[in-house]
């Protein structure tokens, strides 16, 4: 099996699942999705994401202090 990020190729299953989760290119990529999506993101999302980082008063910002404030704190 061949991973599709970094082109490695493992024939243990089991291990192919563990290098996939673990795999830095892999990484890499949600990384930069994560950041390019925070603007593509609604004000719900936004607040349920401001929520799960536990910023306080989360509720009453607006749109692009949301995004601020999820950027400060990552
Ligand atoms: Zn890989």
């Amino acid at each position: 099996m061949k991973c599709k990020y970094c082109g490695i190729d493992i024939e243990n299953p089991e291990i192919f699942k563990i290098h996939e989760d673990n795999c830095l290119e892999h990484q890499k990529l949600n990384g930069i999705k994560k950041e390019t999506k925070l603007e593509d993101m609604n004000v719900q999302e936004l607040r349920n994401l401001a929520k799960e980082k536990s910023i306080e008063g989360y509720s009453n910002l607006k749109r692009d202090e949301l995004i601020n404030a999820i950027k400060a704190v990552e």
